[in-house]
């Protein structure tokens, strides 16, 4: 069965290039990084390529870039690093709509003493920025906002709130786990102070990811260990890992360019759902959003039933975000926008990538109606 894949906020296939970048580092240059002999320097060299090409995607200097294993290590690092280093300042600011890692992380923080404000969003998902304006305090360490939803592909203005951050001088973290690879951001422009991201995401190996720590801003170690990162990530370096994601960012940049493309193909995908399903809702649709995701909500069916039949036919999406695929309640981003419990359980992700063709958005843009009518007939068959 040929196989459509279409849950890249899930993850994404290795870049064949990245692939090929890592096997030495798996095979035969296998030397630590930290080691003074002719294998460890192979290992060094490589590091330290990679390093600039992360920098030079995000607009940052290669020492402000800390490797690690992912988005969850990032986001965890970069509040309780704060957390720990800014004892005076007990309150933290993130939005409604942040992935569970964010919101894992400002439980623990509640335990230990932080307190925690919750933005909301509008009915598109969108921030209210006088909301963010009206929340700083002096006691405010830390606002974290995602650069771009996992679920909805919503983005947010991060210009005008860093500008509205740094006026009442709280720092800013910002997820940019989703972002990268589908839009640019520049570091050298935006003032933020701590940034993660995720290789996976953007065609990088899993495990793999980096934080952005911009110079000055000393944070704690995240993992106590040997001297690795300049202290401040202990364990000896995943160098085919660290390749990848340098060769991924690379690759990302030269592959932006094509975010327009990727665009015409989910909002075609959109158009041709519109007109075959009039009642479908399309989560964030008025908002900026990543060119790559549609959340589409459809009354009177399950999201989960939905799926089963797409993968049935080979068709891999996801109900709202991966992370929470099984529950039975609405997700929180969904709840968070106040889309309706009935079409919040009857809602699927759709994520593209730059691989997506067009002959697949034609194949699922056929299948997707034919599968909600048979799913829709069912469900009146049952009740009545
Ligand atoms: N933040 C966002 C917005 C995500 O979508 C994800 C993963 O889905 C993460 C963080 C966690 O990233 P990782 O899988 O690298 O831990």
């Amino acid at each position: 069965m040929e196989i459509i894949y279409l849950d890249n906020n899930a993850t994404t296939a290795l870049a064949p290039e990245a692939l090929e970048a890592m096997l030495p580092y798996l095979r035969d240059h296998y030397g630590n990084a930290g080691s003074a002999h002719v294998l460890g320097h192979l290992s060094e060299g490589a590091v330290v390529q990679a390093r600039d090409q992360v920098a030079a995607m995000l607009g940052c200097s290669a020492p402000e870039i800390l490797f690690n294993s992912g988005g969850t290590e990032g986001i965890n690092h970069a509040f309780r690093g704060v957390f720990e280093g800014f004892p005076n300042k007990r309150h933290f600011i993130i939005s409604a709509v942040e992935h569970p890692a964010v919101l894992a992380v400002c439980d623990w923080l509640k335990v230990h003493g932080a307190e925690i404000t919750t933005l909301g969003v509008d009915g598109d998902g969108r921030l209210d920025l006088a909301e963010l304006e009206r929340a700083l305090r002096p006691d405010t360490a830390l606002v974290s906002l995602m650069a771009a939803n996992n679920e909805s592909g919503v983005i947010f203005p991060l210009d005008d709130a860093a500008r509205i951050v740094k006026g009442k001088g709280a720092l800013l973290h910002v997820d940019a786990t989703q972002s990268m690879g589908k839009t640019s951001l520049d570091l050298s422009k935006l003032p933020i102070d701590l940034l993660n991201l995720s290789a996976h995401k953007f065609h990088g190996p899993k495990g793999m990811g980096a934080l952005f720590i911009r110079r000055g801003l000393r944070l704690k170690p995240f993992m106590l260990g040997g001297h690795q990162e300049r202290g401040r990530r202990g364990g000896t370096e995943n160098v085919p890992g660290i390749v990848g994601l340098g060769k991924a960012c690379e690759l990302a940049m030269a592959h932006l360019p094509q975010a327009d493309a990727v665009g015409k193909l989910r909002d075609g995908l959109e158009t041709e759902v519109r007109a075959r399903i009039p009642d479908v809702v399309i989560n964030g649709a008025a908002a900026p959003r990543l060119p790559n995701t549609s959340s589409l909500s459809f009354a009177g069916i399950e999201g989960e039933a939905l799926l089963l039949k797409f993968n049935a036919r080979g068709v891999c999406v996801s109900t709202g975000s991966a992370c929470t695929t099984g529950q039975k309640e609405p997700s929180h981003v969904l709840r968070a926008m106040g889309v309706a419990k009935e079409y919040a359980l009857g809602t699927i992700r759709v994520s593209l990538s730059r691989t997506t063709t067009e002959h697949e958005i034609k194949q699922v843009s056929a299948m997707l109606p034919e599968i909600v009518e048979e799913l829709r007939r069912k469900f009146r068959a049952v009740v009545s």
